[in-house]
């Protein structure tokens, strides 16, 4: 079975260097290689799900890591379901998601990690970022207009050069070093990037418009937004380059088939829990002559 050797299958999509790193060589409609059908995907998922559920449940006894999952993708790639789909084996009380939109007025006030810090999730715990800082080298860079509302001192040796290729570079760098310092603290970072084609995004973008149960997905925006793939690709592809690290590694999970991305993103999700090691907590001689003078005394209650 495919996640018997999860670390093999999913190696084609994890990128930990970003050096000479291009977008290009990721097909959204590649499959690395597994030959499989959607039911053999779904059963797979399924086994993954009770995978994943002894992982995190080693993970809250453990107490030492915490597992940062950040999920970025251009509209209708499939977040929210993969949320819905891969994670929901996960005890929830060990699991949380936070979602990231255009900044609060409070947001705008601190500086571009500060809203994403507040919600990092303790030791021996999940926390899902759906969307996440990355915007800031995503959104922000292909609408540079918006770094007005940031207002950052006109001093910034960098504001004055807003647009221009070592503001991006500088603030992918703060990315990178923020990574390594929660990396070093004990946090697992594992990042996705749900790989869509522009063709497949828009039969989704059609059909939420087509189908009226899904009408409440489609938001206008999204559609204007395509005008400006080309520039998301290479801020995707800029971002990735800067910020793939070994502590840190992007996944580029092709997502024009949903059941081969949901697949390919648990996969990873066990490959990087079980290069942990986790384990549940050994007891010490002392706490183990606690545990039998507390079954010797329970039983003469
Ligand atoms: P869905 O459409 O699946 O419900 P979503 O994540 O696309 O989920 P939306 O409310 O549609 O949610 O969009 C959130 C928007 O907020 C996106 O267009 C995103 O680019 C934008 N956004 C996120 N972070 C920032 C940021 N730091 N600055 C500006 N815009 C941002
Ligand atoms: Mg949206």
């Amino acid at each position: 079975m495919i996640l018997d050797d999860a670390a093999a299958f999913v190696a084609p999509f994890r990128i930990t260097k970003g050096k000479g790193f291009a977008l290009s060589q990721h097909a959204p409609d590649d499959m690395g290689g597994a030959t499989l059908t959607k039911d053999e995907a779904k059963t797979m998922l399924e086994l993954g799900k009770e995978r994943l559920r002894e992982l995190q449940e080693k993970l809250y006894a453990s107490d030492t890591w915490s597992v940062l999952i950040i999920l970025q993708a251009m509209d209708a790639a499939g977040k929210d379901s993969t949320i819905e789909h891969v994670m929901s084996g996960v005890n929830p009380q060990g699991c949380q998601v936070f979602s990231f939109k255009a900044p609060s007025p409070e947001e705008l006030d601190h500086d571009f990690l500060w809203r994403t810090a507040r919600c990092l999730p303790e030791r021996g715990r999940i926390g899902i970022h759906n969307r996440s800082y990355y915007e800031e080298a995503l959104v922000v860079r292909v609408h540079p207009e918006f770094l007005k509302g940031q207002r950052l001192p006109p001093k910034n040796p960098f504001a004055a050069e807003s647009g221009s290729k070592d503001f991006w570079a500088e603030r992918l760098q703060a990315i990178a070093d923020h990574e390594r310092h929660l990396a070093q603290s004990g946090t697992k970072i594992i990042k996705f990037f749900l790989h869509v084609s522009k063709e497949e995004q828009k039969a989704r973008q059609l059909e939420r418009i087509d189908d009226p149960q899904k009408n409440w997905k489609f938001n206008a925006r999204d559609v204007a937004e395509r005008a400006h793939w080309d520039s998301y690709m290479s801020a995707y592809e800029s971002a990735i380059g800067a910020t793939a690290a070994k502590h840190a590694p992007w996944y580029v999970i092709p997502a024009d088939r949903k059941w081969f991305m949901r697949l390919a993103v648990m996969g990873a999700l066990v490959a990087e829990l079980e290069s942990l090691k986790l384990d549940y907590p050994k007891l010490s001689p002392e706490e183990t002559a606690k545990l039998t003078e507390a079954r010797k005394a329970l039983l003469a209650s």
